[in-house]
């Protein structure tokens, strides 16, 4: 059996409680016990790692994720990839986002049908590391909705960023198909997007067609997340109990109501750092902040702030994440979004990083064992060196972040007084390292 003890940590566990000084063992790949208060876990023989009084946090859930997102300028550049190199693509990026302390992510929507899928599959065979992973489909959109990237005279379906379907038999059939391919859930663009030219408070699927992909999806056990920035397309989420709502900047007090009155079921991630990026810092790409003005991001943002204030005091689940991937917001900067929802929805600090771990188990179907530092929940921990509670900054640097686990195993150490990648799960402690400084760790450790 593995086992490691981390001693001397400062532990935000999660559940909402003031951070304690205390260690925390790990077996193979679960945490089972915890101690405070100056209490010994009574490791036995079990590995220690100082943590030297540092803070360690549950491993964070990104809630909107696109790993085939690559780091592109527009949604036709992204589609482009070949699918050989979009698939090494989303491996490559899966790695940095555990590197950056996300332990677990959910699938937004593939740029193509089954990389969602495949990345999974292959992360949960430990063919490749990366986050535990719920797999999206493409998005489902509608014809002239955002996603469709055809043009006039080249009709042709590959040039598409999403599913482009028309009337509920065609989203019944797109439904199944991404369904047979084994996604965790479907994706449906239920508004519009300024970007691509189409109004964000447009909602252009009929109540037909959204109820057959609600029925599609229920028969299979699965769920729905839809993009949804228009005030009616978050009613229609509601109405038809699509469970993960994306962006829902414009809703407004009826769509709040509702949202409210099925807080239970419901996630919203907003993707505020979409909103903040392409207003403040696409310049590079052309998009100044008059032109991002103009497109509607201003009003955007402004509209989104006062709704996620009003909505994270209705206690509805607000979590992080989303639309990084994009040229102006790379992957690996999705903690941004933690700052984001202090300065824009008025969390404390403590609300954030709890958005990012405990609510972060709920999304992922697994409260019990995601999210929190506390017996039973799988091992997956991150080091920070300072304290995030005074500076959420820290969770954006990769020199701050000075150990990740997932999963009993030691993803990532870049400290000299912490055993490091070559530490990895099942190996011979007592096998010479080549770093000295990683050596002088283990005789330290020992
Ligand atoms: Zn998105």
């Amino acid at each position: 059996m593995n086992r490691i003890v981390f001693t001397n940590v400062n532990i935000f566990d999660g559940t909402g409680a003031d951070t304690f000084n205390g260690e925390i063992l790990v077996e193979d790949n679960r945490i089972t016990r915890v101690s405070k208060n100056g209490d010994t876990v009574n490791a036995g023989d079990a590995r220690v790692i100082n943590g030297r009084g540092k803070f360690i946090m549950p491993g964070m859930t990104e809630a909107h994720t696109h790993f085939s997102w690559n780091d592109q300028p527009s949604l036709s550049a992204i589609q482009f990839m070949p699918p050989e190199e979009h698939i090494l693509w989303c491996v490559r990026v899966a790695k940095r986002y555990l590197e950056m302390g996300f332990t677990s992510a959910l699938g937004a929507a593939a740029a193509k049908a089954r990389l969602d899928v495949v990345l999974r599959n292959a992360i949960n065979a430990g063919e490749f590391p990366g986050p535990r992973y719920l797999a999206g489909s493409q998005e489902i959109t509608t014809l002239g909705g955002l996603g469709d990237n055809t043009l006039p005279h080249l009709p042709f379906r590959e040039l598409n960023f999403g599913e482009v379907v028309s009337g509920p038999e065609e989203v019944r059939k797109a439904a199944r198909m991404f369904l047979k391919y084994g996604v965790d859930h479907l994706k449906i663009n239920l508004s519009g997007e300024y970007i691509a030219g189409i109004p964000a408070e447009a909602s252009p699927f009929s109540e037909e067609e959204i109820a057959m992909l609600a029925a599609e999806a229920k028969r299979a056990g699965k769920r729905v997340a839809a993009h949804a920035r228009s005030s009616e397309s978050v009613k229609q989420c509601v109405r038809h109990g699509l469970e993960l709502v994306f962006h829902a900047s414009f809703a407004d007090e009826e769509a709040l109501d509702m949202l409210e009155a099925n807080k239970e079921k419901h996630f919203v991630a907003p993707g505020i750092g979409w909103l903040v990026n392409t207003l403040y810092h696409a310049e590079k790409w052309g998009i100044t902040e008059e032109v991002a003005t103009k497109m509607g991001y201003a009003r955007e943002l402004e509209v989104a702030s006062e709704t996620l204030k009003k909505m994270h005091k209705r206690g509805i689940r607000i979590l992080p994440g989303g639309d990084y991937g994009f040229a102006w917001m790379p992957h690996g900067t999705n903690a941004r979004d933690l700052e984001h929802f202090v300065k824009y929805i008025g969390m404390t600090p403590k609300e954030a990083l709890l958005s990012a771990t405990k609510l972060g188990g709920d999304l992922m179907m697994q409260p019990e064992s995601i999210g929190q530092i506390a017996p039973g929940f799988y091992a997956d921990l991150v080091i920070i060196d300072g304290d995030p509670l005074q500076n959420l900054k820290l969770l954006q640097d990769p020199e701050k972040i000075s150990l990740v686990m997932k999963d009993g195993e030691i993803i990532k150490s870049c400290q000299d007084d912490l055993p490091a990648q070559a530490a990895i799960h099942n190996r011979d402690v007592n096998e010479p390292l080549r770093e000295p400084g990683l050596n002088k760790a283990l005789q330290e450790t020992h």
